[in-house]
């Protein structure tokens, strides 16, 4: 029997993606043993990203300022535009350093199984970014699952009425890949030789 104090905290800790309730318990032992030197930095840190993070109203990125650094950035290239499902996707390519544009974070991807609808995800925003002008290429950075897939084609039948050119990701990215979980040299490879969407 552990006290409600340790069931409280394993129980939002199990709920936090790739823990379940058995690491959740680990990392609560490992946190109470380490209660003086790692803790402290733990809670400075959690209390950080509650106070100073925001979205971006633009794009959706994860940031301390709206518009956040990249949309704010006057080096990025206006015309180019990246939407990818989570903005861990938008992190894992810019981490990658070969896209010079901007960004558009979706929310998620549609998914019939799961409910999840065009007007669930931020198709209109994307849409409306679009039809204000001085973009000329959309990147389709979606996962290669069926869900993704799914989604990229739905945008780019959105897209068709606009001036823009439309491309894809190479499949190099393996079959059900997700893009948070490639190696940097493998999604710079998808990035490099993406394609038109056809
Ligand atoms: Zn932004």
């Amino acid at each position: 029997m552990s006290s409600p104090e340790i069931e409280t905290l394993t129980q939002a800790l199990a709920r936090l993606p790739g823990l379940g309730p058995r690491s959740a318990r680990r990392a609560v032992l490992w946190l109470i043993k380490r209660r003086e030197s790692a803790l402290p930095a733990l809670l400075e840190a959690l209390s950080r990203v509650q106070e100073s993070l925001v979205e971006c109203t633009i794009c959706g990125n994860v940031d301390t300022a709206s518009p956040c650094a990249i949309c704010a950035d006057p080096r990025r290239d206006p015309r180019s535009l990246c939407v990818v499902e989570d903005v861990a996707d938008l992190w894992a390519l810019d981490r990658s350093h070969l896209f010079a544009g901007r960004y558009h974070v979706l929310g998620g991807r549609l998914s019939a199984l799961e409910g999840v609808r065009p007007e669930d995800l931020t198709i209109a925003a994307l849409l409306a970014r679009v039809e204000a002008g001085g973009i000329d290429e959309v990147v389709l950075a979606m996962n290669a699952t069926l869900e993704g897939q799914t989604t990229a084609h739905y945008i780019a039948e959105r897209l068709e009425p606009f001036p823009v050119h439309i491309t894809q990701l190479a499949h190099g990215l393996p079959v059900g890949g997700e893009l948070d979980y490639l190696d940097e040299g493998t999604l710079a490879q998808a990035l490099r030789a993406r394609r038109p969407v056809g």
